[in-house]
């Protein structure tokens, strides 16, 4: 057993407890990733970052090679379908989608690559995976938990005895609850929908349930097959924020409890706070929605552009279990820090790496005390500064450990004669040439970004099989 104890707070018993892996040789974290339809906002950064610091603790704790790490991409999805329609009216919506799909992956990438966040161990798309999904809908038809009405295939909740034990609501309570109408194929007001079939034009494949109508899955059958496909049946670890919950993580546990027979679908589930702007709740009529890239290269918010380490120290200055006010006043004292610890590490000229500090780390095995770690790195800064090369040295390792580097990613990219956002708007236009077979528009676009500093890299997609573009600068 690992020496450090890690304690995590378990959204499924309400209490905090020691981890103890399943299988300390592989310890197993799902984290539901992102729906590919527009820039991922700042409030999606938050469980990025806050499960990238719990995997790196783990991989101290545990060893680099014993941590397998899935965040998946939702690229299936209603709003998909919407925003392909009203971005790319004249090009055949499947064609569509797979461009939004794509492009918005590669932007999701690029954003998050601002705030050091490690690649996790596989990040499945959903429509990699339906044949997992048909199956898995099938065996909860063949044990009486799933049933076919109208085409779609619903989860039967009352199938389960305990369902609702996640968000500690019953049956009950939540029926009471319902004031929407009813669709006319659910026996029960909480069946949830683990297929459906398909509009015309819209993404389809082969149904479950010997249904003879192409259809497609609902959003949470992907998370348990995909967790499954790659974790196994029981796992040590799902998170994602606070607002999935219910009904997402409900329904997930139900599905994957009741096909595969388990007590647990994973030991311990962990759920960031909600991020509020201001204040305010994002939202689209507010006019308060700040993507990741608006901080990093527009002055949109706080009239001035951040830099990734300061969005990730600010991140991090709040426990991941509290709800977070993101305001430019916060910011400002990020990017104080962060210039104050580059300051320390570059006049210290530090260069040999002592160990993580034991106070860091256990405030870090402590539910993730990030902002008690964050409190060790400026005490260290303040002895750093009155001389201590030692603490300025830790200071260097601890911050580099939270994902907090002294090379400031945002210079490299403002440096260059074009932004990031001009960048993938290019790589789009080239996708969409090179589906027209317009190789002539498609090498100029390259030709033109190359003279720029900027090589393009296109890489088939494992599961895919599309063509995923990325860019590097020269
Ligand atoms: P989505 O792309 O909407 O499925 O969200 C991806 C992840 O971001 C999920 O884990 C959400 O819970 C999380 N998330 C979305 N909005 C916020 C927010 N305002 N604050 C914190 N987490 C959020
Ligand atoms: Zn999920």
């Amino acid at each position: 057993m690992a020496e450090q104890k890690i304690m995590l707070y378990n959204s499924l018993t309400r209490i905090k407890d020691q981890f103890v892996p399943i299988d300390q040789q592989n310890v197993r974290m799902y984290v539901c990733g992102p729906t590919v339809y527009d820039l991922a906002h700042i409030g999606n950064a938050r469980p990025v970052v806050v499960f990238d610091v719990l995997y790196r603790v783990l991989r101290h704790i545990f060893g680099i090679r014993s941590v397998t790490y899935v965040r998946n991409i939702t690229d299936v999805d209603d709003k998909i379908n919407q925003r392909a329609l009203e971005d790319y009216p004249n090009v055949p919506l499947n064609e569509a989608i797979n461009l939004i799909t794509t492009k918005t992956e590669a932007q999701f990438h690029q954003d998050i690559s601002a705030l050091e966040v490690l690649d996790p161990t596989f990040e499945p798309r959903a429509t990699g995976h339906i044949p997992e999904m048909r199956d898995f809908i099938n065996n909860l038809i063949s044990r009486g938990n799933a049933y076919v009405a109208e085409d779609h295939v619903l989860f039967d909740v009352s199938s389960m005895s305990d369902y609702g034990s996640l968000s500690y609501r019953t049956l009950n309570d939540m029926e009471a609850g319902v004031r929407i109408e009813v669709a006319p194929y659910k026996k029960k007001p909480m069946d949830f929908v683990l297929w459906k079939p398909s509009k015309k034009d819209e993404p389809s494949w082969v149904s479950p349930g010997n249904i003879k109508a192409k259809g497609r899955p609902g959003w949470h059958i992907e998370c348990s097959a995909m967790s499954e496909r790659y974790l196994g049946k029981v796992f040590d670890i799902h998170g994602g924020g606070i607002d999935l919950i219910f009904p997402h993580h409900e329904n997930e546990i139900a599905q994957s409890r009741c096909a595969h027979g388990t007590e647990l679908m994973a030991q311990v589930w962990m759920h960031n706070g909600f991020l509020k702007v201001e204040g305010e709740k994002m939202s689209k009529s507010l006019g308060n929605v700040i993507a990741i890239r608006d901080l990093l290269e527009t002055k949109k918010f706080g009239n001035r552009i951040w830099s990734g380490p300061a969005i990730r120290i600010a991140m991090l200055t709040t426990h991941y279990r509290q709800p977070i006010n993101w305001t430019v006043a916060a910011l400002i004292e990020a990017e104080k820090t962060y210039t104050r610890w580059v300051n320390i590490h570059t006049t210290h000229n530090i260069d040999a790496a002592p160990h993580l500090t034991d106070t860091i780390l256990s405030h870090l095995c402590n539910d993730l005390n990030t902002p008690g770690a964050i409190a060790e790195l400026h005490s260290l800064a303040n002895s750093a500064e009155k001389g201590s090369k030692t603490a300025a040295e830790e200071l260097s390792v601890n911050a580099r450990f939270l994902g907090i580097s002294f090379e400031d990613h945002h210079k490299v990219q403002s440096d260059l004669p074009i932004s990031a956002s001009r960048i993938d708007q290019l790589i789009a236009a080239r996708s969409a040439a090179r589906q027209e077979k317009n190789w002539a528009d498609a090498d100029r676009i390259r030709n033109e970004l190359n003279g720029m500093g900027i090589r393009l890299m296109d890489r088939k997609h494992p599961e895919t099989g599309k063509i995923i573009t990325t860019w590097q600068i020269k």
